[in-house]
């Protein structure tokens, strides 16, 4: 954190949402939506000449960008997802658009924006019309290139990963899932966004990627202007513009309080997460990246409760195959045996998507087809995956997870097509575990309330607390709006949370939580005590949760969820738990605020 601030203009204080925890204090790099027209101007016969240079360069400059782009993606994604950039540059350095452009350049006299727009329409009505369905699906290609070269001839800064040359904090309307896994980690402090939530998969990846995040900020992108310097603190979802010298002073000394703080819990990374009565928990991390495979024991998770296998299948223009797959999951299988990990299956739709997988447009897409729903309607997608889990399942302890699962029919089904994949692996003689367990998500209310009948299908039960606190309350998890309604202490979250663990202990499951409540200190005391399991959480927050739960005994737990249950408003069941946090481990309340 630098020393000084360099602004005399007034300090400014903006109230979000954390999305992600950490401090950072930079330069403000704001991403602009706005792309601008390709205006039309006439040149003069002398402008000619500099006109095509100035066409040129901007060729050279999209190359060396999607360069830049291809780079981040293959660090924060892995290898394959960079590739669909080739296409792209193919475009660039298509002999014949480049030709025509410059010679109607000459011929027509006009800027070089109008000609690439021109050109790129006539190349795309040609392509259009082909009956090759390659040829015609590269039509977005071209378009996608053609806007990346006039944007860049406009100087115009479309998108966050475009432009940026030195460390900032990124401004922005939102970001997707997929842009915030494509942000250069050395160049990006922190990302502060107007919309956005603390379960939205953005924030979910911003975690992932250990980026500061504060979201939800309703109108920070008009209150800042590029070069701006401010302060963010992503734990309480804060942003400062032009902070003081105090403020400065005030984060600097919380920034080494937490990190002191976060050093001492890091000592507990091989101590069990036990009750002081001996009652043990198991820790288990969630993963949306490959490479976070390394993180899990550094903190001492044990194996991965959620992997969110959808992140395979966004940043790339074509599905993953079964080969692609199987590396990926053999890979995190591998480095983690002989703990184990939960694949769950692809949960594309809501705020996932990827470019493969058209989706019309939804009024409602958190109702729509998602998840399960998706696979089941495509069997042939969901067969690829659950084929490359069973094999990836001779290399290492492989748990299968089905999200969204709304009715039982759903999971007599998906175990039907589970079934036939393992009776096509057998006849190909591929090895895979036969008795491979199998569970689903408990994320809404329907789910909860009928758990005792799913129970009789499968081996265990994770709570995805970031859906069933949606679907139960009605309120959009990315939905700044309503964010305020967003409870996942109100009661009727935890008694249906509750009714799950009662469901699945009688029939002899175990039950997790991978919903962002798992990872919450704050949360810790509450879910013990309602007798959960399993939590599974971003790695990183392992430490603090196992301090939560070596400071208390059994008994202390069950009295808060039992004082809870009874409670009549979240508010109150919040209170009970930092009381409770205040009182057995009063300095992890520093790293949740
Ligand atoms: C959840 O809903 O709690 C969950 C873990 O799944 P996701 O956040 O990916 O929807
Ligand atoms: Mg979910």
């Amino acid at each position: 954190m630098p020393r000084k601030s360099t602004s005399s203009q007034p300090e400014v204080i903006l109230r979000g949402v954390g999305g992600s925890p950490g401090l950072a204090y930079a330069t403000v790099y704001r991403v602009s939506a706005d792309e601008g027209p390709a205006v039309e101007r006439l040149l003069k016969s002398n402008e000619i000449p500099r006109e095509i240079s100035r066409f040129k360069k901007a060729v050279r400059e999209t190359r060396r960008q999607i360069d830049v782009i291809q780079k981040s993606l293959r660090g924060a994604v892995g290898a394959y997802d960079a590739d669909i950039f080739d296409m792209h540059k193919m475009v660039l350095e298509d002999g014949a658009f480049f030709e025509e452009t410059i010679r109607k350049i000459k011929q027509d006299r006009l800027n070089a924006e109008a000609v690439v727009r021109g050109v790129t329409n006539r190349y795309c009505e040609v392509l259009s019309a082909v009956e090759d369905d390659y040829l015609r699906e590269r039509v977005a290609d071209v378009r996608d290139v053609a806007r990346r070269v006039i944007r860049v001839l406009a100087g115009v800064k479309h998108h966050a990963l475009d432009g940026l040359s030195s460390k900032s904090i990124v401004v922005a309307a939102d970001l997707s899932p997929s842009e915030t896994a494509t942000l250069r980690r050395d160049l990006v402090l922190g990302f502060a966004t107007d919309m956005g939530s603390t379960t939205s998969h953005t924030a979910i990846m911003a975690r992932a990627l250990g980026i500061p995040a504060v979201v939800g900020l309703g109108d920070v992108t008009s209150r800042v202007v590029s070069g701006d310097r401010i302060l963010m603190d992503g734990t309480e979802g804060v942003v400062l513009l032009h902070p003081s010298a105090a403020s400065l002073r005030k984060s600097r000394k919380q920034a080494r309080q937490r990190k002191t703080i976060q050093y001492g819990l890091s000592q507990l990374r091989d101590q069990p997460a036990e009750t002081q009565d001996g009652h043990g928990v198991v820790l288990s991390a969630n993963i949306e990246l490959l490479e976070e495979a390394d993180e899990v024991r550094k903190f001492g998770a044990e194996g991965v409760g959620l992997f969110r296998s959808e992140y395979l299948f966004i940043a790339r223009q074509d599905l993953p195959t079964e080969a692609e797959q199987l590396k990926a999951y053999r890979g995190v299988v591998s480095r983690l045996a002989p703990d184990p990990v939960i694949i769950r299956t692809v949960d594309l739709g809501g705020d996932k998507f990827a470019s493969s997988v058209k989706m019309a447009p939804e009024i409602n897409p958190f109702l729509g087809f998602r998840a399960i729903r998706f696979c089941l309607a495509k069997p042939e997608i969901f067969k690829t995956q659950l084929r490359a889990i069973l094999r990836a399942s001779a290399h290492g302890k492989v748990r299968i997870m089905y999200p969204m699962i709304s009715n039982v029919g759903e999971v007599i089904r998906a175990n039907l097509i589970l079934e036939e994949c393992k009776e096509e692996l057998r006849r190909e003689g591929m090895p895979f575990n036969a008795k491979i367990e199998v569970g689903v998500m408990i994320e809404i209310p329907s789910a909860a309330l009928t758990a005792d009948v799913l129970a009789r299908h499968v081996s265990f039960f994770s709570i995805g607390t970031n859906d069933l606190v949606q679907y139960t309350l009605a309120v959009d998890r990315v939905n700044d709006r309503v964010a305020h309604l967003y409870e996942p202490t109100h009661p009727a979250v935890l008694r249906l949370m509750k009714t799950t663990i009662e469901a699945g202990h009688a029939h002899g499951l175990w039950v997790g939580v991978c919903g962002q409540m798992a990872g919450d200190p704050l949360m810790t005391l509450l879910l013990l005590g309602l007798g959960i399991d399993e939590l599974s959480m971003a790695p990183s927050s392992v430490p603090a949760v196992k301090e939560m739960i070596r400071s208390v005994t059994r008994v202390q737990a069950r009295r808060l969820a039992r004082r809870s249950l009874s409670a009549e408003t979240a508010a109150e069941v919040l209170g009970y738990c930092r009381d409770l946090t205040a009182r057995v481990a009063p300095e992890i309340l520093e790293l949740v605020k």
